[in-house]
Order: C-alpha cells, then sequence, then structure tokens
C-alpha cells in the first residue's frame, strides 16, 4: 500500500469544494476520518444533528468509491495513531477558528512537521480567511458596513467541484462506528426536528435552490417576519459544513435578476462574527465592551426556568423558545426579541443565554452566536445601544401583526383574536373565556412587566455608562 494520506473531517461533511479532501484526492490514497473530539463539548441538538449528518456522509463517500472512518478520544493522540497505524505521509484539513480547535490543531500541526508528516491546512468554512480582511492599519474591523465593503471588493476563489470518485486504502483498522460516539441521547426527544430536517448535501442544496427561486426576491421585505418563513433556513447544514458558503456565495452572485444584496449582507455577518472570534478570542465570555464587565447581572432561577420553558407570559418570547426547543432552530428577529427580554427584562447574563442557544440550536455557531448575543446584550463591537430595550408587545405586533407565529407554537392562544395575541393579560375576562383561556391555568401572567422591567435595566446600565 501506498503511503496514504488523511483528511480530518470536521466541520466539513460533503463532497462539493471540500478544499482538503480535493487536494488528497489528487495526490494518491485517502483516509477520510472523522475523530470525535471529546474535549470539545457539543450540545445537545447539534449532536443529534451531527449524527444524522455523518450519517448521510458515510453514504456519500461510499458512492465515490470512499468511505469514512471514526474513532473519538482527544485528537492529537488518536491522530497520531492512526498516523502510525497507516503510515500515513500526510494530514490535510480544513480550518476551523473556535480559537481553542485553531490553538490545538496549530500545535499538531507542529507536533507532525517535527515527525516528518507533511500538513497542510485549507480554507473551508468561510469565503476568505478571517485574517485577510483588515483595515489599511492592519487592525481588524469594528464596524461591520465596513467590513462589508471592503469584503465586497474581493474576489471570492470558486467552489471546488464535486468529488466522482477517490480512492481509499484497505485498512485492518475500522475504526468505529456511528452508534459508538454516542451522540445520540437515551430518551429520544428528538422526533419533530427529525420530521423537519434531511441530513446531507443534497437535502441542503434542495433548501438552497428552492429559496433562491422562490423565496429570495421577497427576503429583503420579508426576512423579519417569523410567520412569513421568507428565511432560507441554511444555517444548520452551514454549521456542520454540509453546504459550502463559497459555493451559496457564487451561486448568489449568478443570480442576476435577484435583488441579492440583502442576502449577502446576512451571509457576510458570518464572516464577520468569525473576524471577531478570531481576533477577541474571549469574545464568547467576555464583553467586548470592557465597561460590561462591571454590570450588575441578576441571578433570575424563576425567571430563567420560564424563559427556557416559553413560559414567561410574553407569547412572541415562548413562541420562539417553543420553536427553538421543537425544531432546534428559532427566526432571527425572534431570537434578538427573546436574547433582549433575558438580557434585559430579566437581567439574566448574556453568556447564560448564549450558552443555552448553544446546547439547543442543531446551527450552533461559537463564532455567530457570541456576536449575536453580544450584539443584542448592547456589548459588543457595532452593537444595538444597551437603552435601546425591545417591547417585546410592540414587536410581536409589528413582525407578527396576524400572531400566525404565535399561533403555531403558543396553540393555548390559537382562539384569540389578533388584538389581544400578543398581550393576553390585556384582554377582557369574556375574550379570555371564549377563547378558552385560564390566566395563570392555560398560559401564565407576564413574569415581570414591561414598564418596571425597562425602568430597571436603564437603571443598571446608568450605573455603568
Ligand atoms: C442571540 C443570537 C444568537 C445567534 N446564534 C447563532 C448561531 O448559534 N448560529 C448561527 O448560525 N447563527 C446564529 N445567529 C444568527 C442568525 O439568527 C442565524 O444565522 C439565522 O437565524 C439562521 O437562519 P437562516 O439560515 O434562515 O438565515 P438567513 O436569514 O437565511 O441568512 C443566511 C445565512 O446568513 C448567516 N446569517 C444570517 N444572519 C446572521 C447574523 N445575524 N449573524 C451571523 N450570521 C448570520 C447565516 O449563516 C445564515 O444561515 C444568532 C443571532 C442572534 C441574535
Amino acid at each position: 500500500m501506498k503511503n496514504p494520506i488523511i483528511v480530518l473531517i470536521r466541520e466539513d461533511l460533503r463532497i462539493h469544494d471540500h478544499p482538503a479532501l480535493y487536494a488528497a484526492c489528487q495526490v494518491g490514497h485517502v483516509i477520510p476520518l472523522y475523530i470525535l473530539d471529546e474535549e470539545t463539548t457539543l450540545g445537545e441538538a447539534k449532536k443529534w444533528w451531527l449524527h444524522r449528518n455523518i450519517e448521510t456522509y458515510q453514504h456519500t463517500l461510499q458512492s465515490i468509491n470512499g468511505r469514512l472512518w471514526l474513532d473519538k478520544g482527544k485528537v492529537e493522540e488518536v491522530l497520531s495513531q492512526w498516523v502510525k497505524n497507516t503510515n500515513a505521509k500526510a494530514v490535510y484539513w480544513n480550518r476551523i477558528y473556535e480559537p481553542d480547535i485553531y490553538q490545538r490543531d496549530r500545535t499538531m500541526a507542529q507536533s507532525l512537521s517535527s515527525q516528518g508528516i507533511q500538513v497542510k491546512t485549507f480554507e473551508g468554512t468561510l469565503l476568505l480567511p478571517p485574517w485577510k480582511i483588515k483595515k489599511d492599519d492592519g487592525t481588524p474591523y469594528k464596524v461591520y458596513s465596513a467590513y462589508y465593503r471592503s469584503l465586497r471588493k474581493e474576489e471570492i476563489p470558486k467552489p471546488l467541484p464535486a468529488l466522482k470518485r477517490m480512492s481509499v486504502p484497505q485498512l485492518q483498522d475500522d475504526g468505529m462506528t456511528l452508534n459508538e460516539l454516542d451522540l445520540l441521547p437515551t430518551i429520544p426527544w428528538y422526533h419533530i426536528m427529525e420530521s423537519i430536517w434531511d441530513p446531507g448535501e443534497e437535502a441542503a442544496f434542495k433548501r438552497m435552490n428552492s429559496f433562491f427561486t422562490k423565496r429570495l426576491h421577497d427576503y429583503s421585505e420579508g426576512r423579519d417576519f417569523p410567520g412569513k418563513g421568507l428565511h432560507s433556513t441554511l444555517s444548520p447544514y452551514l454549521a456542520l459544513g454540509v453546504i459550502s458558503v463559497r459555493g451559496i456565495y457564487h451561486a448568489l452572485i449568478d443570480m442576476e435578476s435577484k435583488p441579492i444584496e440583502p442576502f449577502m449582507k446576512q451571509l457576510i455577518w458570518r464572516e464577520f462574527s468569525y473576524s471577531v472570534l478570531l481576533h477577541y478570542p474571549e469574545s464568547p465570555i467576555r464583553p467586548l465592551n470592557e465597561k460590561f464587565a462591571e454590570f450588575h447581572w441578576h441571578s433570575d432561577d424563576e425567571g430563567w426556568e420560564k424563559w427556557t420553558k416559553g413560559k414567561t407570559g410574553y407569547p412572541i418570547v415562548d413562541a420562539g423558545m417553543r420553536e427553538l426547543w421543537a425544531t432546534g432552530l428559532m427566526h432571527n428577529r425572534v431570537r434578538m426579541i427573546v436574547a433582549s427580554f433575558l438580557t434585559k427584562h430579566l437581567l439574566i447574563p448574556w453568556q447564560k443565554g448564549a450558552e443555552w442557544f448553544l446546547d439547543t440550536l442543531i446551527d450552533a455557531d461559537l463564532a455567530n452566536n457570541s456576536m449575536g448575543w453580544q450584539w443584542v446584550a448592547g456589548s459588543g463591537f457595532d452593537a444595538a445601544p444597551y437603552f435601546r430595550i425591545f417591547n417585546p408587545t410592540l414587536q410581536s405586533e409589528k413582525f407578527d401583526k396576524e400572531g400566525t407565529y404565535i399561533r403555531m407554537w403558543v396553540p393555548e392562544l390559537s382562539h384569540l383574536p389578533n388584538r389581544y395575541i400578543h398581550k393576553p393579560s390585556d384582554a377582557p375576562g369574556d375574550v379570555l373565556k371564549s377563547a378558552g383561556i385560564t390566566l395563570g391555568v392555560d398560559y401564565p401572567y407576564p413574569v415581570v412587566d414591561h414598564k418596571a422591567a425597562r425602568k430597571r435595566a436603564l437603571e443598571h446600565y446608568e450605573e455603568i455608562k
């Protein structure tokens, strides 16, 4: 057997535009190897999604004469064992920019190189490596619009073609089975997610094409309205690299007749998030605006419990939290509303909310999530000012006027007329009665009063201003 190349498969479960796999296949025998990293915590929802996507990826690789080997443990130790056992001459991977993994990979690359093993790393996560877009003075951008303008001037490499055939060696070690990775929970709570999400590249392309042909045109006007379903729902596929962002970018550029900029702007928020994460690796836990380190947060156990369970008494907040629990996704506008509610109405630290999201989202992404939470909490770069406190009822009236989204996720309110669906506690007794609701029994009273909570939040903000 010729010395093979090991390609570490991580958040790039695809065969199209896979720079590491593509490069290795040009050279000879390839061992695609997925090592479940026991040192990195994966959220429960994402674990389920990962299981389903690895399963599909195994079939995809088999269909081009390949296969996927699986293992788990401390990545550098497990990899070193595989290199030894297979006499691999090289290891390739697409880079991951989560700070701990990025640093670990750099150390691992040095160690392998010092043993005479060739290491090559590639850009497979972003449009451009996150150090590429910088200000003229060489420092990273902190303002999104300037970052966006700068990136839009760059040439983005075209996606690589999908692999048609690969050559894998015969190995004595079969590695682990997918079930041995132990990604699925013992209690199968994921049946709704199972019915919504199809794993794999084919499903991702289908979703992208359907979005481009049917919804892109109305995206700009409609993306903020959760009941309209005009967003792409591509984030779960991007989070595991089942679809390539360069592929999306170029497919978008080719849509000459459609308004592409609004969607492009969102895609580039993702790039900006990664730039911030790379340059400020503490940003998942530390406020980027240092003033917020002094902020006096509360530990409101009751509020926390109600927020996580979707029982705050604010229907739009509850709808979002229940959508998240059931589907593993939440609409972007609603993410902003629930995050604002947690950090400003309940004064619970954004880091706690961010952690909950990482555990429950199937699109959990450290860069986007940290950026989103810091933005809402007011402590991020180019963030919403802290004193701009969303009124959840007004947000709901504006973005879910007919209550379509609320009725979907908070069915106990479905018989309320539009006028009261945003704030059932304002509804007269006879209206509640004919809608079949007893407040405090069928649906909770608001956990906090908006006006009082707003005043309290602003007082807290004054302390650090
Ligand atoms: C508090 C909070 C937490 C968030 N956590 C995550 C997370 O863990 N993972 C995640 O992928 N996104 C996160 N986002 C960003 C955004 O909500 C999701 O990317 C979006 O809702 C995904 O749905 P979609 O694919 O239909 O988006 P679309 O509107 O169709 O956008 C297309 C793509 O652009 C990117 N994008 C869109 N909006 C943003 C944004 N505000 N920031 C960065 N990238 C964006 C995503 O990759 C998305 O898939 C968070 C936002 C907030 C406010």
